[in-house]
């Protein structure tokens, strides 16, 4: 597979929130092109606007200004509920604080993105869902409830669950944010592993000591691209192809 294909484009992207009293740029002119296959990991201090350019990329908000192409689709003419449907097959979402469904079990919160989007054939959507939860070491899980898991638990399922309808791109706001680092080991493992099976990762945290096998290190300040650290170790930035 060829690795040097672009896979997401943000074209002067230009995001405004309307405060009450003034109106407020989170994102001042980004132009970013991520490739398939890379491992992208976001950086900057809180406030920097990480979220916002994620939310952007995964079609969770929308730019006040500037083109978001992500595999071809143009994001920026979409409506909320074009980008809901688009955003379902195409993009796995992991956040800080997991987001599982309290009243689902481990088993049904996989299984409800692929009843959702109705790609996944129903007779295969409960075989997949198990794999999946075998694939984070959860197979023992299955018909837990969400608030009997630990935190490291709970994040492993929120992966699984992103990978529901087999999306190309993962993005992930400060998985590990809210794990010891024991478990935030696993979960950096998880990632090095879906991008080594050609996941392209967009990865935001502000964690310095993050084992996670980048590309590139890009860093937000007040909502503009700072500085851009390219990982030379990186056999995507090497050969520019993959195994
Ligand atoms: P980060 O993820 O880097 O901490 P965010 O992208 O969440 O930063 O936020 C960037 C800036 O935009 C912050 O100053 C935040 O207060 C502001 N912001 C984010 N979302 C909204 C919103 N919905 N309404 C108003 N301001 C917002
Ligand atoms: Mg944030």
């Amino acid at each position: 597979m060829q690795k040097n294909e672009s896979l997401i484009e943000l074209k002067n992207v230009i995001k405004c929130f309307n405060g009450s009293i003034q109106k407020f740029t989170a994102l001042n002119n980004v132009n970013m092109v991520i490739k398939k296959g890379e491992f992208v990991v976001l950086t900057g201090k809180s406030g920097s606007g990480k979220s916002t350019l994620l939310n952007m990329i995964s079609g969770i908000d929308v730019p006040t200004s500037g083109h978001i192409i992500v595999n071809n689709v143009p994001l920026h003419n979409m409506s909320g509920n074009q980008l809901a449907i688009w955003r379902g097959t195409n993009i796995g979402i992991v956040f800080q604080f997991f987001q599982l469904l309290p009243t689902l079990t481990v088993l049904e919160n996989v299984i409800l993105p692929m009843e959702f989007a109705g790609i996944i054939p129903i007779s295969q959507q409960r075989k997949r869902g198990i794999e999946l939860l075998e694939s984070v070491g959860l197979q023992n899980q299955l018909n837990k409830y969400p608030n009997l898991l630990s935190g490291g638990e709970k994040q492993r399922v929120a992966i699984a669950r992103s990978l529901a309808n087999n999306p190309k791109i993962i993005v992930a706001d400060e998985p590990t944010g809210n794990l010891d680092s024991f478990n935030a080991e696993i979960i950096y493992d998880l990632f090095n592993f879906l991008n080594q099976q050609g996941k392209t990762i967009i990865y935001v945290t502000h964690d310095r000591n993050i084992n996670l096998n980048y590309t590139r290190i890009v860093k937000l300040v007040d909502g503009q691209i700072d500085e851009i650290i390219i990982n030379e170790e990186s056999q995507f930035n090497n050969t520019g192809v993959s195994l």
